[in-house]
């Protein structure tokens, strides 16, 4: 169920749908130290000029009125690869002041160093991605040799208190759909949530084909057959949760092709160069730094969410004749 409406909230975010959108996810560089090959081109990728990024002061204007006036609840900061960005943790401070749920979207690579200066500026929860065990092919598939690190990383935010850390798996048929147990075990020993996401037309070049999308139906049939799963009740977050029947935590998945979960989306994205998105699907983007930075006042940033979010769409069409491609692939967009 989407969230209710917040009779505190001034200019609450309800599309035509009757969706409450409460949760914004901010890409705060477009730049990735990995080449995951589901995701970027090894090659070619265009970055975003410096000066076309938002500043942490221009984030925190948009962050801030998206709190106060418009009940975004929840931010998790995202890229791209969010560690890249120069001195995130004076970010993640700005932001910690709003009152609401700060999370992170990590590749993990350099949690193990920045873990505990971004717990300590106020980080609550962290979400790693770790799509393989076997360093080789982990090499293969994010075309850097740091499999180590990553899982380093995964105990430093433990250990900073980060909680929960959850372990996002893209599985992909022929690459990793052979780990899926593995994944899963892994998690269970390390206390960590794993959440497997079926992958989505969003790679950098032509690379996704339905076929290869490992649906949530065939992960819970292999998870299942070592370690017995129930469903838990859903919430309004994408992935849907189960329970091990032996007590040891739980798993979920995120089934974006199989199992859309629109009519419950409450999420709104802010590109690392300021562009406000209803999905991340949408084949438009709503610019709110060119207002930002010719003076608009609150009140006109305003009126330029509100259309972002009536304009939304009921869902976003995979697998269906009528879907096309958006322009900017998952890393530029904000993953
Ligand atoms: N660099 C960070 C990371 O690795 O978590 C944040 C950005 S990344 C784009 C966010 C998430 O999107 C990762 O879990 C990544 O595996 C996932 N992802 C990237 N491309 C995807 C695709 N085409 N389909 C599904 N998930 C994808």
């Amino acid at each position: 169920m989407s969230a209710l409406l917040d009779a505190e909230v001034a200019r609450p975010l309800v599309d035509s749908f009757g969706r409450v959108h409460t949760d914004l996810r901010i890409s705060v560089t477009d730049r990735c130290n990995f080449r995951c090959t589901y995701c970027m081109p090894e090659e070619g990728m265009q970055w975003l000029p410096r000066e076309e990024v938002l500043s942490f002061e221009e984030l925190e204007r948009i962050a801030g009125l998206l709190v106060r006036q418009h009940g975004i609840r929840s931010i998790r900061l995202t890229g791209g690869e969010p560690t890249v960005r120069a001195h995130l943790p004076v970010l993640v401070r700005k932001l910690a002041s709003l009152p609401v749920d700060l999370a992170l979207t990590t590749n993990g690579a350099t949690l193990h160093s920045v873990a505990p200066g971004l717990a300590e500026a106020g980080l609550r929860r962290v979400n790693v991605s770790l799509d393989t065990l076997q360093p080789d092919r982990f090499t293969e598939l994010t075309r850097r040799d740091q499999l180590a690190d990553v899982l380093l990383g995964i105990d430093a935010a433990l250990e900073a208190g980060l909680s929960p850390v959850k372990v996002n798996v893209v599985v992909v048929r022929g690459v990793n759909d052979d780990e899926v147990v593995e994944l899963a075990r892994y998690g269970r020993s390390r206390g960590v949530t794993v959440r497997f996401i079926e992958w989505m037309p969003l790679d950098g070049g032509d690379a996704w084909t339905g076929d290869q999308v490992v649906t949530q139906a065939e992960i819970l049939q292999r998870i299942a057959a070592v370690f017995p799963l129930e469903p838990i009740a859903r919430g309004s977050e994408p992935a849907e949760r189960f329970r091990y029947l032996d007590g040891r935590g739980e798993v979920g998945v995120i089934a974006s092709v199989t199992r859309p979960f629109c009519e419950q989306c409450d999420r709104i994205r802010l590109t690392a160069d300021g562009q406000l998105r209803s999905c991340l699907f949408s084949l438009e983007d709503h610019d709110l730094r060119g207002r930002l930075r010719s003076g608009a006042t609150d009140h006109e940033l305003s009126d330029a969410i509100e259309a972002c979010v009536g304009a939304k769409w009921a869902g976003h069409a995979i697998g269906q004749v009528q879907f096309v491609k958006p322009r900017r692939s998952m890393s530029q967009i904000g993953g």
